[in-house]
């Protein structure tokens, strides 16, 4: 089997071209075909020699992948399925007046069971390589029009940090695509050892899964919580400057009942104390055999307001693609035979 130069960067292609009987500069033209001319084949790479070009194509190949399948919502959101390691994964695009966000998987499926996720749901099949995320940016209709990225698919991010790390370098680099790191957002809910190499090694902005405040409480949704526990997660982050142009943001899913009282924005608040983030209220869309169900809207504006006027900014997160199954934590890389 072929490997794949999606991923890879200038010094490695560099290694590569040498193996191949090409120049060492040829390293910098295969990375501008890659991720500036986004080119599907190597034999498109015109100004490489047409020997030096097939010497290549013996062990290597881009790596494109087209997706399975798109659905799209009546709200214009997109969900692409892809095939990678041998498991469906899913992307999804969601436009925004001038944006294009993409939020992208990082493993087919998800060790962390968290109990309201579909994913969680499903089990861990595996983590997706560097050229399996890109491919995600690179095969979709907008590939070229995407504004912003989302690390928020399926999968723990911060669980297959090597890979994702090689994504942001891609995505970041002047020889990759040069976005700018605000443009990408990292959700994790906590890995701490990782979460620290993150916060030291990109500047890309921060989203924490929190939930709930309290431990015992948090626990019994997210197990990650015994081994990483919130508090630590937060006197991390406070140990990093987030009054910048980084930031760092909290996902807080709303059910009704278990998260959504004055006892648990009052909790909230002590914890972010003095924290420069903001918390995103996201509506908990109801999944099959799970008990819980999303606190009705008047109760989350009420929740909401508590939290700002204890100086905490909080919003109410739009729900996109629920009719397609593409909303937060439905995703499931459900297809044939899955
Ligand atoms: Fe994994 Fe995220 Fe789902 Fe938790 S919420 S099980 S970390 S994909």
């Amino acid at each position: 089997m072929k490997q794949r130069l999606l991923g890879k960067t200038p010094e490695e292609l560099r290694e590569i071209a040498l193996a191949a009987g090409l120049p060492a500069f040829a390293g910098k033209q295969m990375a501008q075909w890659l991720y500036g001319k986004r080119v599907r084949s190597v034999e498109e790479m015109t100004n490489l020699s047409k020997a030096g070009r097939e010497a290549l194509a013996r062990d290597w190949e881009v790596g494109y992948a087209a997706p399975v399948e798109c659905q799209e919502s009546s709200d214009g959101t997109k969900k692409y399925l892809f095939e990678a390691q041998g498991f469906f994964i899913e992307a999804v695009m969601i436009p925004d007046q001038d944006r294009k966000t993409l939020c992208v998987s990082s493993q087919a499926g998800c060790k962390m069971g968290c109990k309201f996720c579909m994913t969680g749901r499903q089990g861990f099949h595996g983590n997706l390589s560097a050229a399996d995320i890109l491919n995600q940016f690179f095969a979709i209709e907008e590939a070229g029009e995407l504004s912003n990225a989302v690390f928020m698919g399926m999968g723990e991010p911060l669980d297959n940090w090597e890979e994702v790390k090689r994504v942001l370098e891609v995505l970041t680099s002047p020889w990759g695509l040069a976005w700018s790191p605000k443009r990408i957002t990292l959700s994790t809910i906590g890995v701490l050892p990782n979460l620290r190499k993150f916060l030291d090694e990109s500047h890309c902005h921060l989203a924490v899964s929190l939930h709930n405040p309290f431990p015992e409480e948090r626990l019994e949704m997210m197990p990650v919580q015994k081994a990483w526990p919130l508090e630590d997660v937060v006197n991390l982050i406070r140990q990093y400057d987030f009054t910048g142009q980084r930031r760092v943001s909290f996902e807080y899913t709303v059910f009704a009942g278990w998260n959504d009282t004055k006892r648990h924005a009052d909790a909230l608040l002590r914890l972010l104390q003095g924290l420069e983030c903001r918390v995103n209220l996201i509506r908990f869309h109801q999944i099959p055999d799970f008990p819980f169900v999303p606190a009705p809207l008047p109760q989350m504006e009420a929740f909401r307001d508590r939290l700002s006027r204890g100086g905490i900014t909080a919003t109410i997160r739009a729900s996109r693609g629920e009719d397609i199954f593409a909303a937060c934590g439905l995703l499931a890389g459900k297809h044939k035979g899955l």
